[in-house]
């Protein structure tokens, strides 16, 4: 369990920023954690703004939607400079789905973080061949804290870090995931890794 830094920290003018890392396989309730903080910050009184890469219209265009339907008001963009631009005079930022964020997103949290923000950021950590799914690495080394959350492997049940890919699909951005994807831990990845 993730616990949040001192909110006295964040009402102070001279507050410093972070920047938080929620990565982890699909179904591994990125998502609901990232929306479990932001909900905590609202109830802190704290200026909450979400956003994601308008590349993920899975769901409702203005909603980061996790698996089991639980969502918060988010803002899609293209950019990831465009996050710069509207976080304004925000307490914490959150971002959905970072992996799909071009490089830039890296310097942006920098920024923002450097700038006081609270900034937490959820994204895969791999993409389906089980590799390092880039720009998740650098944000994770940037990053002061790194949680990673597990799935439950649909083949055995055990925890699962690895998202596999059940299509015959080499193209590395594909959507509509809820069919595509199974969770699964290491062995049962690369026994049936194509
Ligand atoms: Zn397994």
């Amino acid at each position: 369990m993730f616990f949040e830094p001192s909110i006295e920290r964040h009402k102070n003018p001279e507050r410093k920023g972070q920047i938080e890392v929620i990565c982890g396989s699909m179904f591994s309730g990125k998502t609901e954690e990232l929306i479990r903080r932001l909900n905590r910050a609202k109830i802190a009184r704290q200026k909450v703004e979400i956003f994601k890469p308008s590349v993920d219209k899975r769901y409702h265009e203005e909603d980061v939607v996790s698996h089991n339907e639980t969502s918060i008001r988010s803002t899609p963009v293209n950019f990831a400079d465009d996050i710069l631009l509207l976080s304004g005079d925000c307490d914490v930022v959150g971002i959905d789905e970072v992996q799909f964020f071009d490089e830039q997103i890296v310097s942006v949290a920098q920024k923002l973080a450097n700038k006081g923000k609270r900034v937490i950021l959820a994204g895969l950590d791999m993409d389906f061949e089980g590799m390092p799914f880039e720009p998740m690495p650098k944000l994770m080394a940037i990053a002061e804290y790194v949680t990673k959350v597990h799935a439950i492997c649909m083949k055995c049940g055990d925890l699962a870090a690895f998202s596999f890919r059940l299509s015959d699909s080499k193209q590395k951005v594909m959507l509509g995931e809820k069919d595509a994807y199974e969770a699964r831990c290491r062995k049962c990845f690369y026994e049936d890794k194509k």
